[in-house]
């Protein structure tokens, strides 16, 4: 089928670009053709039009006018697409024939710079002799992180870091496991010749990889060249931006595993995954967005070194402290951009004069702040922040002076620069000048010469300047005006001399265009330039904007100091959930937790609802909260340093991934039981529930054993509803029973949520049940069978087959009790009609 020269040309490019929508330049436009014009109409909701395309006819098509490309390819990538830009790579004027077009660049989810200000990281995998490389980069700040090591660990960084794309490399085997990590998964498709050790350290411009912490071979390294050979890939450019690589594991934080990530509420809510109503959330109080990034990377990622721990908390109670001075530093900081955004934006070419000044700006703004601070007595972490920092005032300055106050988006049109920033730029603009005054004399001139008082001197494109006369004095035109173009109402003409002064104002517009490109090309150089300096500029800040945000939220919410000790233990008085407590001020009860080696496992029973829950949450959480670096809600926090924490409580989403909960549940406890350490703290929820009773209430009381007596005993903290655990504590002393207590009344329980030191001898699960709304006849019948188990002797509650026996003999009075209250059931009573249903959560009717 013969198509046109253009469609042929589309055609090539698109053979070459198969996986991705092909935005092709036409003038003005980017368009796209075929299946990629129906696709993008539908996702962009633009119309689908045609184009004839020869002997195939009409072919679909749609269009993105060039300037607003950004914003749909933002929502194109959002939803997954990967788009490879078409342009025009040479003038259409000189063009002999069909103008040259090339791909330019292709955008993909995890390469694109995107507005969000949250982390958005590409990241590439690599596997080697049963280990994995990993590495992360942000193109959008130029944060890049590497590492190695077995699969679960790579799988805790995969879902702590939620890379948006994935590369692996072409032909690599891709471990099974991988595909819950990224909405899209890209394969590499291209490999490249250059050795790696070349790629990186061009990218780096060092002369050996061990100067920025790599080593030759490994998987990581070998996981960041993947990942930076896929950027110059879809790029085709380099990126100067980026940053050192920072090591992923080290033994210098806390970690988390999986479960307590999500069950903890560390960044997003449990139930719909939102910021708010996580422990974020309610921590974040920064006021710019490389502080909000960097909060929650330090939530993400808690110390290990004391003296690392501490030196935060000096830093945060400076400014709990000083109310004034944090209120300043706060509304200095409110007025900062993202500075590692705009570099960013300065590397890829995207940057126009609003950004330069826009840089200018913040970096003005961030040295009122340190010269705020540098005026205090500020303590270390702080002091050494502000003391390194590079002077980048000259540049910030440079830039305020040289740029308008209100530049225009276009970095093209020219308008950007003030005047007596260049010499020639001042010719240029003055013989401009002096054009557009020679033209308004010629106006007034010929108007008198002529008599023609509405005579007016226009411009466009197609004629250049032209003379205007309506048609109404068309008599009194002189001879030598030479007419060009006829309008209903008017005639246009030209003058020798016009056209003369006209190539002379254009070209002088032209260049000083041309001048004023150059000279922002030269201050996006001198922005580059200065890149690594302008990264720890913004760096320092967002730490200062941090530490700022602890200590605003310590002070709002009356969190104190905790105090760090070496030696392993955790002794918390007066505990308190943040979240939990901040849903409804004024009425948590505070509670203590005492866990140390000698006294670390807490066996903690009560019923459903007792705040069992939240009382090991907010252990953990305290703890997370300290070796962050941040005050505690508590009266007095010790916390020896913990190495990681481990939580197994709930199983709400277990399904959703195929597999039973109960083999979740014991794959998560295989995996504690190995790599738990005395210094680490276990969480643990009802383990064993998800079989039948006897097999749980073995595994369970195996693993208490185990944690109870081996070599490495980890702080625990066991809930339960097998009473028979209670027992433990005789055989082990390092065994603590706990319970939350309960206040009996006549017609239910209520909860008193707090933690006594003596087991509860009771589950009250049928109080709970009736509390619920579980239908009364229900109630009430559970209730009988629960007494007619009971009744059959102490240790029957597991005995299953004596009490069938028993219950056998009870319908025949539950019958006619049933019968009796049948209206119970054709009308709801008017307890049971409160809810709209009998089985919501306790939670969602209080
Ligand atoms: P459990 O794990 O024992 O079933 P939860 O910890 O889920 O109980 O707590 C149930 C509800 O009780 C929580 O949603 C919370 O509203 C409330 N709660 C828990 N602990 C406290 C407390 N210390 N003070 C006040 N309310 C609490």
């Amino acid at each position: 089928m013969a198509l046109t020269p253009m469609m042929r040309q589309y055609q090539e490019v698109k053979a070459a670009h198969q996986d991705a929508l092909l935005m092709f330049r036409l003038g003005d436009f980017y368009e796209l053709f075929f299946e990629d014009a129906v696709t993008a109409s539908r996702e962009l909701d633009i119309t689908l039009t045609g184009r004839d395309a020869g002997e195939a006819g009409r072919i679909p098509m749609c269009g993105v006018p060039f300037h607003a490309v950004e914003q749909y390819l933002e929502r194109l990538i959002d939803r997954g697409y990967r788009v490879a830009i078409c342009e025009q790579v040479e003038d259409p004027k000189a063009a002999k024939g069909l103008v040259q077009r090339e791909v330019v660049r292709i955008v993909t989810p995890g390469t694109a710079l995107s507005k969000e200000t949250e982390q958005r990281f590409l990241g590439a995998i690599v596997e080697s002799d049963k280990h994995f490389g990993l590495a992360f980069v942000d193109v959008g700040t130029g944060e890049v992180l590497v590492g190695e090591a077995a699969a679960v660990a790579c799988q805790d960084q995969l879902r702590l870091l939620r890379p948006i794309e994935i590369v692996v490399s072409t032909g690599a085997s891709v471990p099974s496991w991988l595909d819950h990590f990224a909405s899209s998964t890209s394969t590499l498709l291209t490999a490249r010749k250059s050795g790696p050790k070349r790629l990186l350290e061009e990218q780096y411009n060092v002369a050996s990889l061990t100067s920025i912490g790599l080593e030759e071979s490994k998987a990581s390294t070998l996981a960041l060249l993947l990942a930076l050979t896929y950027i110059d890939e879809t790029q085709k450019m380099k990126l100067r931006h980026l940053q050192d690589p920072r090591p992923l594991f080290r033994n210098t934080h806390l970690t988390l595993n999986q479960t307590a990530i999500h069950h903890l509420e560390i960044t997003e809510t449990a139930r719909d995954g939102q910021k708010k109503g996580s422990l974020l959330g309610l921590l974040d109080a920064t006021v710019t967005a490389a502080g909000a990034r960097l909060l929650r990377s330090w939530l993400e990622r808690p110390l290990c070194q004391e003296t690392e721990i501490v030196r935060r908390h000096d830093a945060v109670a400076f400014l709990v402290d000083d109310l004034i001075l944090r209120e300043e530093v706060r509304e200095t900081l409110r007025g900062m951009h993202d500075l590692a955004r705009l570099v960013a934006r300065f590397a890829f070419g995207s940057a126009n004069a609003r950004d330069l000044l826009s840089l200018a700006h913040s970096l003005v703004k961030g040295q009122a702040v340190i010269e705020t601070l540098e005026a205090t007595d500020a303590p270390d972490l702080i002091s050494s922040l502000i003391e390194q920092l590079p002077d980048l005032m000259p540049l910030a300055l440079h830039i305020e002076s040289s740029v308008v106050e209100e530049p225009p988006v276009l970095t093209r049109d020219g308008g950007m620069f003030r005047s007596g920033v260049d010499d020639e730029l001042d010719r240029l603009r003055s013989l401009q000048t002096s054009g557009r005054t020679w033209l308004r004399d010629l106006e007034q001139r010929e108007r008198e010469r002529t008599g023609i008082k509405s005579l007016k001197i226009g411009y466009n494109k197609v004629f250049g300047y032209y003379i205007e006369v309506s048609k109404a004095n068309l008599a009194s035109v002189p001879a030598e005006y030479e007419r060009r173009q006829t309008l209903t109402g008017a005639e246009r003409f030209i003058l020798p001399e016009l056209k003369e002064r006209e190539a002379e104002i254009l070209s002088a517009e032209e260049r000083a265009t041309a001048k004023e490109a150059e000279l922002f090309q030269s201050f996006r150089d001198r922005v580059l330039e200065r890149r690594t300096d302008i990264q720890s500029f913004a760096d320092a800040l967002a730490q200062i904007d941090v530490i700022q945000s602890l200590a605003h939220v310590a002070n709002e919410r009356r969190f104190i100091r905790p105090e760090i000790t070496s030696s392993s233990g955790i002794d918390i008085k007066g505990g308190r959930h943040p979240v939990v407590e901040a849903m409804a001020p004024g009425q948590f009860v505070p509670n203590d937790t005492r866990l140390v080696q000698g006294d670390h496992i807490i066996v903690l029973t009560g019923p459903n609802m007792g705040g069992k829950s939240t009382y090991m949450r907010q252990t953990a959480i305290i703890v997370m909260m300290a070796q962050m670096g941040s005050f505690v809600p508590a009266q007095r926090a010790q916390v020896g340093i913990v190495d990681q924490i481990f939580a197994r409580i709930g199983a709400a989403d277990d399904l959703g991934r195929g597999q039973s909960t109960f083999m979740v549940e014991m794959i998560e406890l295989a995996e504690i039981l190995r790599q738990s350490t005395s210094r680490s703290l276990v969480l643990l929820d009802e383990i064993g529930r998800g079989t039948s009773t006897y097999d749980g209430l073995s595994i369970a009381e195996a693993v208490l054993e185990e944690l109870a007596s081996r070599q490495e005993k980890p702080l625990t903290m066991f809930a339960t509803h097998y009473h028979e655990l209670i027992q433990f504590s005789e055989r082990f002393p390092a065994v603590r029973n706990y319970s939350m207590a309960v206040e009996e009344k006549d017609d239910g329980i209520a909860f008193l949520h707090t933690v006594v030191t003596r087991p509860s001898d009771r589950s009250y699960g049928i109080q709970v049940a009736k509390l619920a709304g579980l239908p009364p006849h229900v109630v009430r019948r559970a209730q009988a069978l629960l007494e007619a188990r009971e009744s059959t002797g102490e240790s029957s509650a597991l005995d299953f087959a004596a009490a069938t026996l028993e219950v056998r003999e009870v319908p025949v009075e539950e019958t006619a009790d049933a019968a009796s209250h049948g209206q119970d059931r054709a009308a709801p009573s008017s307890e049971l009609a409160l809810f709209d249903g009998p089985y919501r959560s306790f939670a969602e009717l209080v």
